[in-house]
């Protein structure tokens, strides 16, 4: 394989753990959840952090899991911050109090993405498995604001809880959220297992842009709003992680480097680990992050498509979870030869919704 020296990634996700006290059946995480046993330790992540520095790195989202359940997060931070990196807590936020935040916020923490499962306590408690989880939420979001911090809302987007998107818009302002993400559920991993349960009608999708058009409008220049629409209602796919091996690094919390956080799902790959290569080694020389990097790569209709290095073909995993072959379109383009299975699977939902699968270490036990 030829290498070409690739632009520095931009952004290093550190999944610290996976470790978590909630359980949403959309989880990022793989179903095979790593344990407590087999995380990176401090100094291995401090390294780290000092490597992706020297490789270019500018921002570090400190991600799980929980990362809040590692007892040595405000190192973390502090090390991120006295090495430069931007460094962002994406947590649920259950178990932070306004001690911690403070902690965090002179260790040199510069924001916080504070997730909600709702715009209530019912359903949001109910998808986080967590009960009174909604409640610390909307505390802990008044404390992150005390510390000085400032707070991007997640609300993540499905079947069961889109008819109150104008609640949770309303609620990431009434919180002072300085951007607003709404992100549909991705089918990966756990959201995958759970896709019949979780997956919107159309007419459920339209009416959400519309409702994201309005509040873009009425809170434009006061408050961002990032929307991240579901592939399987789409025509063309998005540009997975900014393209593969392109923009971003994840850790898993064993120390494995990969491309995107579902890259494990992929056969044939041997994703090296940070215990045995610098942060550069790995994003300059490592066969699997350059297997799909660029557009040589590509297939047709892609390679000879004017989206190519808009979209970089879309995401390899969501190409092999339905099609089988990782290099292949990706089936939420129209223009892929397999695109009809996004429709089946959407029809499929609507006609069978599933019950809920939540996410947890060991069996995967259907919730009614
Ligand atoms: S999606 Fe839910 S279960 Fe997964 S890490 Fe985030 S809060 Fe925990
Ligand atoms: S053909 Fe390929 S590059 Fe063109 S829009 Fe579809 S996925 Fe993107």
């Amino acid at each position: 394989m030829t290498f070409v020296t690739p632009e520095p990634p931009m952004a290093l996700l550190a999944e610290l753990t996976h470790r978590c006290p909630l359980a949403c059946p959309y989880c990022a995480n793989p179903l095979e959840l790593e344990r407590s046993s087999t995380e990176l330790d401090t100094a291995t992540w401090k390294r780290v952090l000092s490597e992706a520095v020297s490789l270019g790195v500018l921002q570090v989202h400190f991600s799980g899991g929980e990362p809040c359940a590692r007892r040595d997060l405000l190192d973390l931070v502090a090390h991120a911050a006295s090495v430069g990196l931007y460094s962002n807590l994406i947590t649920s936020g259950v178990t932070l109090d306004a001690a911690s935040l403070e902690r965090l916020a002179s260790a040199g923490l510069d924001h916080v993405q504070l997730s909600f499962q709702d715009s209530e306590a019912e359903g949001g408690d109910r998808i986080g498995g967590y009960r009174g989880g909604h409640a610390r939420k909307l505390a802990v979001s008044a404390l992150i604001r005390a510390a000085g911090l400032p707070l991007t809302a997640n609300f993540v987007v499905h079947r069961h809880n889109l008819a109150r998107l104008p609640d949770m818009l309303a609620l990431g302002e009434q919180i002072g959220a300085s951007r607003i993400e709404i992100a549909h559920v991705q089918y990966y991993g756990w959201g995958l297992v759970n896709r019949a349960s979780l997956m919107p009608s159309l007419a459920q999708l339209e009416t959400a842009n519309v409702e994201v058009d309005r509040a873009r409008r009425e809170l434009a220049g006061r408050i961002t709003i990032d929307y991240v629409v579901p592939d399987y209602h789409a025509a063309r796919p998005k540009a997975c992680m900014g393209g593969w091996g392109r923009r971003i690094m994840n850790i898993t919390p064993s120390g494995k480097a990969l491309p995107c956080h579902a890259a494990e799902t992929l056969p044939g790959f041997d994703f090296p680990s940070v215990r045995e290569h610098s942060l550069a080694a790995i994003w300059r020389e490592d066969t699997g992050f350059a297997r799909f990097r660029g557009t040589a790569w590509m297939p047709e209709p892609c390679q000879s498509c004017d989206r190519r290095e808009i979209d970089w073909g879309g995401c390899r995993c969501q190409a092999f979870a339905l099609t089988g072959d990782a290099a292949a379109t990706d089936p939420a383009c129209v223009l892929s030869p397999d695109h009809a299975v996004m429709a089946a699977a959407v029809a499929a939902a609507a006609a069978d919704p599933a019950p809920l699968v939540y996410r947890r270490i060991g069996a995967a036990v259907p919730v009614t």
